[in-house]
């Protein structure tokens, strides 16, 4: 394994932070790429990445990593210092207020009109060459914040992966996936190796987060060039939803660590008996059929239902109760669907998103991804 430093442009004088990169195995095929914890306090991921560490140090020693497999266990360093009157706040720099996960540097018109005269008919020679390009690309990308080189950092080592999986976490869930729809036909395996309830596509979903920065590449270029040379879907990228934000123990993320493994195992980066395909025990629905659950009040929080409940339109899924008039405000699902994910705090603000309950039939436009 080889461990490289990449030092982030420095904020101050006297103070430099850095990302880690850990490097298994060799380049020439496949390539995976994981990172953990792109929100700071969402830390399920990074135990993940130290039971999967573990589990490379050894498959490594064995001589059995036959593709390349990067793995950053600790992405943000910026959001993973952020502390506010002994609050954790990884989700958005205190800078910027941006979100870490949103604004990674789009290349695709510049990489298109570079490489065009150079695609022919070969398809794994397009995609190697528009992957150099790219890499390029990300590299001499300009950037003028510490914020900026961390997330050209980031996509420097990941844009040229076949397979990029982002391990976050939502407040109180089940686990589940997001990725674009054309990603779908390569997600399901991993779906199935996670046991994921669920998993949410969309295409171009608004603000340019990490993963769809990664895959919409394929899709966008070969909508530009697909009838003239051929471009696959060359990565698979995906974001990761490791349950919720104190699911953080040794027994859930040694065996999420071992299923990516037996993923990468049965997608070919690692040698040995291919495992068998586990049979689902979710299904893709559409990201804009994921309907969050408002509370039009303010009141102390209690919820009905727990996550992974599969629940019908109507269903109360919470109360919120005004401890002044005793008043008591049911929140209701809009449609039938799983109720996947839900808020840790127990104390709404009106107009607070508290939960969401992911349909199947697609009913929200516009940016789809909250805040
Ligand atoms: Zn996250």
């Amino acid at each position: 394994m080889q461990l490289i430093r990449h030092p982030l442009l420095s904020p101050a004088p006297g103070t430099q932070r850095e990302l880690v990169s850990l490097h298994y195995g060799k380049t020439g095929g496949q390539k995976a790429y994981i990172q953990a914890s792109l929100h700071g306090d969402e830390l399920p991921g990074m135990l993940v990445a130290h039971h999967l560490r573990l589990e490379l140090d050894a498959l490594e020693a064995s001589g059995q990593i036959t593709g390349e497999i990067v793995l950053v266990p600790m992405a943000n360093p910026i959001g993973l210092s952020q502390f506010l009157l002994h609050a954790h706040l990884g989700r958005f720099e205190l800078m910027s207020g941006e979100n870490f996960n949103r604004h990674y540097p789009d290349q695709i018109a510049a990489v298109a009109a570079e490489v065009e005269p150079q695609l022919g008919q070969d398809a794994a020679a397009n995609v190697a060459l528009l992957r150099r390009a790219l890499k390029r690309a990300v590299a001499a990308s300009p950037v003028d914040t510490e914020l900026q080189s961390q997330r050209r950092t980031l996509l420097g080592l990941s844009c040229d992966a076949d397979i990029v999986l982002d391990l976050h976490c939502d407040a109180q869930a089940v686990m589940h996936l997001y990725t674009e729809t054309p990603c779908w036909p390569d997600c399901d395996p991993l779906a199935r190796f996670l046991g994921a309830r669920l998993t949410l596509l969309a295409q171009d979903s608004g603000d340019n987060p990490f993963d769809e920065a990664c895959s919409q590449v394929w899709w966008k270029w070969k909508a530009q060039f697909g009838n003239r040379f051929p471009i696959p879907q060359a990565c698979l990228s995906v974001t990761v939803e490791l349950r919720g934000a104190t699911d953080v123990t040794h027994e859930l993320a040694a065996a999420d660590a071992k299923n990516i493994v037996d993923f990468l195992r049965w997608r070919g980066l690692i040698s040995g008996d291919k495992p068998a395909l586990p049979a689902a025990v979710g299904d893709a629905r559409p990201l804009a059929g994921s309907m969050p659950i408002k509370s039009p009040v303010a009141g102390v929080l209690t919820f009905l239902q727990p996550v992974g409940a599969d629940v019908k339109a109507g269903d109360v899924l919470a109360h919120v109760i005004d401890p002044i008039t005793a008043q008591i405000t049911e929140l209701k699902s809009p449609v039938d669907g799983l109720f996947f994910a839900r808020d840790f705090l127990r104390f709404a603000n009106a107009g607070m998103r508290v939960a969401k309950v992911a349909g199947h039939t697609a009913l929200r436009t516009g940016k789809l991804l909250g805040a």
